[in-house]
């Protein structure tokens, strides 16, 4: 049994899980320990009782800690590859990409330990210095979403540590063992007791105690819209600062000039790619009518040819779904885009087992065509491999839908005209856009995050993180 880790120690709990692999549901990857909420509020108390001595360690101690946690996980990004691929479906390449950009992660926020700094000021007043310095908050509740299971903690773990925080982490019910892997390597290099906690459990009851202890100065959180609310009414009654990174219906627009390839290849990776299950999954195609049925003609033909299989098998293109429910919810918006009245192009099957006969949670990405920007499946997040195409007249009117969403996370442009992609880059509702490039696949040391109903708050990754990790103090001094 996999333990949670509090104030320094492997806990117990009266409770466990276990997690199946999705690509083979008779494998248990794990049992983990279920915390409760009084184990929760310990964890709390033991991140409020090592904040102190963790803020006044030299950047050169966090930096030295932060980096060995970096070269640890890349030295074995291939075994916690392996872990994410079978509890969460993404393909091994893409769970090795994702663990040795946790790796990357941890190495760049051990950087900005030492780079963290102030600004000194002129005052309006004779002989009045002022100096801006950032501070760290004190505890810091992280509540992480199941589809990049190492990745964003180590993208919200990484900056708290460096910037002098210390963390309690509530992973996703359904990755606890990625979590785990994570917690063991802090624990084993040496981070110093209660500066990491790790308390695995229902959001409901152990997530909720981070968003409602007084004691926990500040939350980020990835994970759906719904909660996404909760988590900020909970911080806004008691004024305790938070984050938000939610959900996507990210666009991509096709003009008539793409080159065809560059806007198959960018639609097809961020559309399936990781089954879907990725925020920045660009499921509304905008495609303007000059080139609509040549595109559509070359995305069947590349859909037909991706193997759709065991997530750890080479030569998987796109693993399983992450477990009945998304399938079900997957399967239902397939329903909803046929009742709706548009074109079941291609995919849509759900297949109960693999090449090798094992039961798994296996869809043929689908793509719908003739479909309207009123629909449901162009207004909701599916969270899988279900993609719209929406033809559209000409460029104005691709971006007038491309902004016609709650969302702003991501919005990419195929086109081979720079006036287009300087005018969509300047005038898309979105926090990254992409030209060329998948919606998908983003820089690890590069600002992260969106608009609208996608994000509140600070951006995440990249020097921007500082924003979110750090009080500002400016103080004033006579000389
Ligand atoms: P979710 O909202 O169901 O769960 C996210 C986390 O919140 C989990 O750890 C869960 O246990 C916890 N939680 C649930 N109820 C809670 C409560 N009352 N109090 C405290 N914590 C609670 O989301 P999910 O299904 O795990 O993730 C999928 C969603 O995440 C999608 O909408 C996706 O777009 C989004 N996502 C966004 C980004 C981004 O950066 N914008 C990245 C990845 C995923």
């Amino acid at each position: 049994m996999h333990k949670n880790l509090i104030g320094g120690a492997w806990v117990d709990a009266t409770r466990a899980s276990r997690n199946l692999n999705p690509s083979d549901t008779r494998d248990v990857v794990g049992e983990y320990a279920q915390a409760d909420v009084e184990q929760a509020g310990e964890a709390v108390a033991a991140a409020h009782a090592a904040a102190p001595a963790w803020a006044l360690t030299t950047p050169q101690q966090r930096f030295d800690l932060l980096d060995a946690v970096g070269s640890e996980i890349l030295a074995r990004k291939a075994e916690l590859g392996d872990l994410l691929a079978r509890e969460e479906g993404k393909t091994l390449p893409e769970a090795i990409g994702e663990a040795a950009r946790a790796g990357y992660i941890f190495k760049f926020f051990a950087g900005e330990a030492l780079r963290s700094g102030g600004d000194s000021l002129a005052s309006v007043r004779p002989g009045v210095g002022v100096e801006v310095t950032r501070e760290p908050l004190g505890v810091v509740g992280l509540i992480t979403p199941w589809n990049f299971p190492i990745a964003i903690p180590a993208w919200k773990i990484a900056p708290a540590l460096a910037f002098g925080n210390t963390v309690v982490l509530k992973p996703a019910e359904l990755v606890p063992g990625c979590a785990w892997a994570l917690a063991d390597i802090l624990h084993r290099n040496g981070l110093p007791p209660g500066v990491f906690n790790l308390v695995m459990g229902r959001g409901t009851d152990v997530g909720q105690v981070l968003l409602d202890d007084r004691r926990v100065q500040a939350v980020s959180f990835t994970g759906s819209v719904a909660t996404g609310q909760r988590v900020a009414a909970a911080c806004a009654a008691r004024l305790a600062k938070f984050q938000l990174e939610m959900g996507g219906k990210n666009p991509m627009v096709v003009l008539d000039d793409a080159d065809l390839d560059v806007a198959v290849t960018a639609a097809v990776h961020s559309g399936y790619f990781s089954t879907g299950q990725r925020c920045t999954a660009s499921s509304r195609l905008i495609v303007t009518e000059g080139i609509h049925d040549r595109f559509v003609a070359a995305m069947a033909e590349r859909i037909a040819r991706l193997t759709v299989d065991d997530a750890r098998k080479a030569g998987t293109d796109i693993g399983p779904v992450v477990d009945d429910r998304q399938l079900a919810q997957d399967l239902e918006y397939i329903e909803i885009g046929r009742r709706e009245g548009a074109t079941l192009l291609t995919g849509g099957q759900a297949l109960e087992r693999n090449s090798a006969g094992a039961p798994g949670y296996y869809l043929r990405p689908a793509l719908f065509t003739e479909t309207t920007p009123q629909m449901r499946i162009n207004r909701e997040e599916i969270f899988g491999p279900v993609v719209s195409v929406l033809r559209v007249k000409d460029y104005e009117e691709a971006l007038a839908l491309a902004n016609d969403t709650p969302f702003g996370l991501a919005a990419g442009i195929a086109t081979t005209s720079l006036k287009h992609a300087a005018h969509f880059k300047r005038h898309a509702q979105a926090g990254m856009v992409m030209v060329n490039l998948p919606t998908a696949g983003v820089d690890y040391h590069v600002p992260f995050g969106g608009r609208k109903a996608s994000s509140h708050g600070p951006r995440e990754q990249g020097r921007y993180a500082a924003e979110f990790y750090t009080a500002v103090k400016t103080a004033y001094t006579q000389a």
